[in-house]
Formats: structure tokens, sequence, C-alpha cells
């Protein structure tokens, strides 16, 4: 099969579909692949690197959506993008179609076959082309905690490790899954004092034996809240409900109880948010304060370290990537989690939950 990587033209995205290690990979089971000019350049992936493991430079994109049989990518298509798919290809990438009425009407044009990585699934029931870009957050979430503490930065001049003789900050998460497993675990690292709170009792015992005894787990009451965030140095916001928008559990309320300077991280901002005074923000400038308490809330923290995020992303799309080029759609018949992936399919909407919030406008 004839792949194609072309390079991100969504702002600020650095990332890029294939690693050359991955292209390596498609090109060791035969396949070819065409990698746009400098794709990679921006994250430390030259044009030589995508040549030494076997790709094809391409000066111009329209090439690679003209030739190319599976088309790679990390973000959704831009609609100048969605108009160069055709049916009969295969779009790899994040799509995020149920509140995009745009890109599915132009994919569905396109008649292109577009497989989200956010709705493939593994055998646990887990989303596993979202799981890496989770953890990428929530290690960044103490990073950013940390670094607004700072007294430049706005807060309240708290080291979180403390050092020899002063006590460490404390970090409240809440939302103890993937995003809040990995914050507790670089909260952990640093020395801070960590309260993770769950509403799901099996996640906290689970996370009781991961940390043994390192963390407070507490079950997830508006009194937790309430209680610990008072204390807190840094809350970070790690909660989900699929399929909905995150629940608001730390009020404009329980902000005012807090001590100043201290920081929020809602790393929930793009399910809507779990602070009630959160809004999103990006990269460029990423804080705001309210009530003297510093709010970083950006939408595309995975973005910040497109390097890492891209190394993450790949290690979960290879298998996936390499048995729909080496199968095309077949891959599909005997794999339902790839089978869930498929959100459109020769200008149908092919996943149910999209088809429930747009099938009607379309
Ligand atoms: P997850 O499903 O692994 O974990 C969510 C946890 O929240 C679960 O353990 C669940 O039991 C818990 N929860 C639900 N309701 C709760 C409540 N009322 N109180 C306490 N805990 C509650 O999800 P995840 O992969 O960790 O993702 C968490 C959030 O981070 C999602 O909204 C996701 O979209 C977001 N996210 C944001 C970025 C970003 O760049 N901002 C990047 C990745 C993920």
């Amino acid at each position: 099969m004839l792949i194609g990587v072309p390079k991100e033209i969504k702002n600020h995205e650095y990332r890029i579909g294939l690693t050359p290690g991955s292209v390596r990979e498609y090109v060791a089971h035969g396949h070819s692949v065409m990698v746009e000019h400098d794709g990679g350049a921006a994250i430390g992936f030259t044009n030589e690197d995508y040549e030494l493991a076997g790709a094809t430079i391409v000066a111009d994109p329209a090439e690679i959506f003209a030739k190319a049989d599976m088309i790679i990518k990390v973000k959704e298509p831009q609609p100048n993008e969605c108009v160069q798919l055709r049916e009969g290809q295969i779009l790899y990438t994040y799509l995020h179609l149920a509140p995009d009425p745009t890109q599915t009407e132009l994919l569905a044009k396109a008649g292109v076959s577009a497989i989200a990585y956010e709705t493939v699934t593994d055998r646990n029931g887990g989303l596993p082309l979202l799981a890496p870009m989770s953890e990428v957050a929530g290690r960044m979430s103490i990073q950013a905690g940390a670094h607004n503490l700072e007294k430049a930065n706005g807060g309240s001049g708290v080291l979180l490790g403390g050092v020899p003789g002063v006590e460490p900050g404390k970090v409240l998460i809440i939302g103890g899954g993937n995003v809040g497993t990995q914050a507790a675990k670089m909260a952990v690292g640093l020395g801070a004092e960590v309260t993770i709170l769950d509403r799901s009792l099996p996640r906290l015992r689970q996370l009781d034996d991961i940390f043994a005894g390192r963390v407070k787990t507490v079950y997830s009451t508006v009194d937790a809240v309430d209680k610990f965030s008072r204390e807190a140095d840094v809350v970070v916001g790690a909660v989900l409900i699929p399929g909905a928008a995150a629940p608001k559990l730390l009020s404009r309320e329980n902000l005012k109880n807090m001590k100043p300077g201290s920081v929020v991280v809602d790393v929930a901002i793009d399910q809507g948010g779990c602070f009630e005074t959160s809004r999103a923000t990006t990269h460029q400038d990423p804080t705001y304060v309210i009530d003297d308490i510093v709010h970083y809330c950006v939408a595309n923290m995975p973005g910040g370290v497109a390097r890492t995020s891209t190394i993450a992303l790949n290690n979960a799309t290879l298998p996936f990537g390499i048995a729909l080029a080496n199968h095309g759609l077949k891959a599909m018949e005997n794999n339902e989690h790839l089978r869930n992936g498929l959100n459109m399919h020769k200008g149908k909407i092919t996943y149910k939950a999209v088809h429930d919030d747009l099938g009607e406008k379309l």
C-alpha cells in the first residue's frame, strides 16, 4: 500500500502522523511511504531521517492526497484537506466528528473511509489511542502546576517538593484515571503530598495498591473537594464521564477558600472543564487569575511536548496502522476494536454516537 503523511497545518500543531521509526516498520512490511517535506522538522525528525527510514520526501501535499491509498495524520483534516480526500482512500487520524458538522459533511462528500483514533477500543473497554495523550497531559499537569507556583508566574512561591527541613506542597488530583494516575506519579516523584479523589471504589483500590501508601485516596464528594482544596497548592482536574460534558466539581465558592497563589490545572477542559471558573486557554497564553488563584486550562496540552507526544501516539497507532496497510479495510473483519474506529465510509456516518448527534443534519 502507498501511505501518505502530510505535514499538519492546524495552527501550532507540530506533531506528525508517523515517526521515522514507524516509517521503517511500514517499509519492512512491504509498503511505500511518502512524507511531506519538513513534515517533522519542528520536532527534530529531519527529511534525511525519513529518507533513511525508506520514505520518499514530497514537496507538494496535493501529490500525497492524490496518490496515497492511506493518509496518516494527527489532527482532523482541515477543510482544504477534506476536499482532496476520495472514495477508496483510508484516512487514519483523530477526527472528533460529533461536535464538528462541517468536517463530517466534507468527509461524507469526499466518500473517504475515515478511522478515528479516539473511537478505536481495546479488550478492557479502554480507548488505546487516546490513552497516551492522557498520560502526556497528566504528567505535564504537575509541571504546569509547579511552574505556576513560582512567584514570577503569579503563584504563592511554594516549591512542590519542599527541601530538607521545609514541608512539601500539597497536590489534590480530582479523577484517578489515565491523567490522574500520571499526575500522581509526577507529584509523588517531586516529593509533594498527594491526595486523589475518585468516584470509583475499584479505581481507588487500584491506586492504593499502585502507590502503596505514598498517596491518600479519598472518595470524591462535595465535602472532600471542599476539605482538600482548602489545603492544596495545586489542584488537577482529571475527571471524565464518557460521552458527557465534565461535571463542575470545584466551584467559585471553593476557590474563595483556597490559599492565594495556588494553581488549578483543569486538564478536563477539552470536555468543558471540571472547575466552575475554567475557560480554555492556549500554549501561547496558558494562564489567567481569578480570586488570586492561577488557572491553567490548555485544551491541547500534548501539543506543547509534540516530540514526546508524536512518539507516544505512534506506539499506540502503529499496530492498527500496519494491519490496515496489510489488509486494507478487510483488517476490520476480524478486529472489532479497529472496526469501532470507523466513523465514515462511502459518504455515510458509521459510528453510532456521531450519527446520533449529526445524522439528521446531513
Ligand atoms: P479516565 O476515564 O481514564 O479517568 C477519569 C476518571 O474520572 C475515572 O477514574 C472516573 O472514575 C473519574 N471520575 C468521574 N467522575 C468523577 C467525580 N465526580 N469525581 C472524581 N472522579 C470522577 O479519563 P482520562 O483519560 O484520565 O481523561 C481525563 C480528562 O482529561 C478527560 O476529560 C480528557 O478528555 C482530558 N484530557 C485533556 C487533555 C488536554 O490536553 N487538556 C489531554 C488528554 C486528556
